[in-house]
């Protein structure tokens, strides 16, 4: 049993002298318990942070200097190439590149993400860390259970704590994992400076929701192979993208519309966006990607419910769509 949840901002001092916890902004217990397990199952030195992109904004302001240049990965989440062209008002530089190739000469820091959201493709690990460069993996979509990003050569490994870490669509954090102690303290200094950092809430959550983890993630994963199979056998959809594991999967319709059609169909699936909690979620990311994506790409986050009273949902809403386009 964890220690209960200790919500102050400061603790007395001892003789005068500062204890492990003396002003939360630093550090906090349920934070430092939460790091230690993360740490752990990644094998490094790890860090909350308040959200998934303010793990990735302190990440970048820690390593980079103004003209430094990054390699990102074109399929990474689309809110990451956001963040760096915000940033580059600053200086920083970053160049698109094929992960499932070798990152560009010259750069600074080199960006992959396993597997992509929302196109699934998994980058080549090996390549990316032959590069002189750190190289930080996004493992949101495949978790500490699929992918050790760390173990393979990966210098950083970055989660959206948000998505299957903590699992249930109920808080936002992120978590970086590095694998030198020196990075680690960077990083630690430089979110306590700046101030963007979990509060004890999110990570008792996010505590709780690690116990549960493998039994969502192996639940989620059973029943992705099964929907990725038969969404593949299915006379409407084309291009199912699954990489054989995880609960996070992307299929192709028609056109626009019949993604509208399917996406506000559904019953047990909700339109909505984010992925890996315990319920299911599915949306087109035409809305928000534009082109980087077709307009008939949807994007299933597979969460707990029944295998069959998912795919009876798909099927009613595809069988909508079908009509729907015949019927223009
Ligand atoms: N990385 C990936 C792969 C994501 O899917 C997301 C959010 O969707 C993020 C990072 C950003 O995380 P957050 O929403 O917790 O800031």
């Amino acid at each position: 049993m964890e220690p209960p949840l200790d919500r102050s901002t400061t603790w007395p001092y001892d003789d005068g002298q500062p204890g492990a916890f003396y002003y939360s902004r630093y550090a906090h217990p349920t934070g430092v318990e939460v790091e230690r397990e993360l740490g752990a199952r990644e094998g490094g030195d790890a860090l909350l942070f308040s959200s998934g992109m303010a793990a990735a904004t302190a990440l970048v302001l820690a390593l980079l200097s103004p003209g430094d240049t990054i390699a990102l990965a074109r399929d990474a989440y689309y809110g990451t190439g956001v963040l760096f062209g915000e940033l580059e008002r600053w200086g920083l530089r970053h160049v698109l590149f094929d992960q499932t190739g070798a990152p560009p000469a010259g750069a600074d820091l080199v960006w992959i993400e396993a597997p992509s959201n929302p196109l699934l493709t998994m980058p080549d690990v090996e390549a990316a860390a032959a590069h002189p460069a750190p190289v930080v993996c996004d493992s949101t979509a495949a978790t500490p259970l699929h992918l050790r990003p760390l173990e393979d050569g990966c210098d950083f490994v970055l989660h959206s704590a948000t998505k299957y870490l903590a699992g249930h669509h109920d808080v936002l954090l992120g978590v970086v994992v590095c694998k030198s102690s020196e990075h680690a303290e960077r990083l630690r200094e430089l979110r306590g400076r700046t101030g963007i950092v979990a509060a004890p809430d999110a990570a008792w959550l996010l505590q709780r929701g690690l116990k549960t983890l493998d039994v969502r993630v192996a639940r989620q994963t059973e029943t992705a192979i099964e929907l990725a199979s038969r969404l593949r056998a299915h006379d409407s959809v084309q291009n199912v993208r699954y990489p054989g594991f995880g609960g996070l999967l992307s299929f192709d319709v028609a056109d626009g519309d019949a993604a509208k059609s399917v996406e506000t169909a559904t019953r047990v699936i909700a339109n909505a966006t984010s992925l890996g909690g315990v319920t299911s979620t599915m949306e087109s990311r035409h809305r928000w990607e534009g082109d980087r994506v077709p307009e008939g790409l949807l994007r299933l986050s597979v969460g707990l419910e029944p295998v069959d009273a998912l795919w009876r949902d798909l099927e009613q809403a595809l069988a909508g769509a079908v009509s729907a386009s015949r019927d223009r």
